[in-house]
């Protein structure tokens, strides 16, 4: 980076005044924590921002006024000892202008109770609207600093189960090898795992969520492994299963089925592509092979500051990728009673086709 270079946030900032003007907002009242981050590098657990073509402003309780007033980058840093929403309520209630301001707020993530602090007393001073999802916008596009990241938590999730995979054996519990790899997350420098770490084996491995549970493996079983460390505040989402001894015919054909449709997933995955149309790739795919009907979630999702954020990879979601964009391609199929198999991989869409970050083989999936 050149010094002239102006702060990633100011850059964001930017777009989202842009964003705002196409929508024929003034200000937008930012409550979630992963966008307040993204907008003004402020992390913490409680915080209230305004954005806005004239002014930005960061309320903040006094846990955070120091690290607030250390970290914030564009925006103005006010110590709200009552409520932050009240705050920004008197500060929409004060501002004079010819007319009313148009105000979007986080519909999504705003609670009732939140929702009725902001508005109460406005009065026509300010016209709220609801507008989730502009920042999440935003968030889809990568920049190279997050890139940064995001290929450096994808790297250390791969690494980390390959460095497990010799402890997954017949005896094992599913409870000790999800410790293992988060233990070995944080051996590595990660801040954390991104979610829960799955490991499900057996005829637990068709509860596409299942929690590790103190069951062992046993000959004969599949198991699913989903896990996802967090490094430098971005995550990472990879899956992979392995059988417990030879596979039969039939778990072969399982298994290259679901492998041929995260392929398929991954190959649709180009700029243009529409979110639909790489979540059918992937359905069609298990489709040819009788198994559509077993495909019981969407495709998959973006991941950045989230282990879920925007976009959805699934049904009817009419979107385009864009270079940049960071997605999950994770098919499954699910036989309840038999077991499920799901692999997925962090894909990042470049204009020279999609580039897999999660790097832990596929091929060596039985360990006899
Ligand atoms: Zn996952
Ligand atoms: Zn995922």
């Amino acid at each position: 980076m050149s010094f002239n270079q102006p702060p990633i946030q100011l850059t964001r900032q930017n777009s989202l005044t842009a964003a705002l003007a196409l929508r024929g907002l003034d200000f937008l009242v930012v409550t979630k924590p992963a966008n307040i981050l993204y907008l003004s590098n402020f992390r913490g657990t409680a915080g209230v921002a305004v954005f806005g073509a004239r002014e930005n402003v960061l309320w903040v309780d006094p846990r955070y006024t120091l690290q607030a007033k250390d970290a914030a980058v564009g925006a103005r840093v006010v110590e709200e000892r009552s409520s932050l929403l009240k705050a920004v309520n008197n500060w929409l209630g004060r501002r004079r202008g010819r007319k009313r301001a148009k105000v979007g707020y986080e519909d999504a993530y705003v609670t009732c109770a939140a929702f009725r602090e902001l508005e109460q007393g406005l009065r026509g001073r300010a016209l709220l609207v609801p507008a989730s999802g502009i920042v999440e916008e935003l968030r889809a596009r990568k920049d190279e600093t997050e890139l940064r990241s995001m290929r450096a938590a994808a790297k250390l999730t791969s690494e980390v189960l390959d460095e497990i995979l010799p402890e997954v054996r017949p005896g094992a519990r599913e409870c000790d090898l999800a410790a293992e790899i988060e233990y070995h997350m944080r051996l590595k420098g990660a801040d954390g795992p991104a979610f829960e770490t799955i490991v499900a084996s057996g005829a637990r491995s068709a509860l596409p969520h299942a929690r590790a549970s103190c069951k062992q493996l046993a000959p004969g079983e599949l198991v699913i492994m989903d896990l996802g460390a967090i490094l430098g505040g971005y995550a990472a989402d990879m899956t992979r299963t392995v059988y417990l001894g030879k596979p039969s015919r039939r778990v072969q054909r399982l298994y290259n089925a679901v492998r041929e449709a995260e392929e398929a997933a991954i190959s649709a995955a180009c700029p243009g592509a529409r979110y639909d149309e790489v979540d059918a790739a992937a359905r069609k795919s298990l489709e040819g092979c009788h198994l559509a009907e077993y495909f019981t979630h969407s495709t998959g999702h973006g991941v950045g500051l989230e282990i879920h954020e925007a976009p959805r990879i699934a049904r009817k979601q009419k979107g385009r990728l864009d270079t940049g964009y960071v997605i999950t391609t994770e098919p499954g199929v699910y036989l309840e009673g038999f077991g499920g198999i799901r692999i997925e991989d962090t894909v990042l869409v470049t204009p020279d086709g999609p580039e897999i970050l999660t790097s832990s083989p596929k091929d060596q999936w039985f360990i006899e």
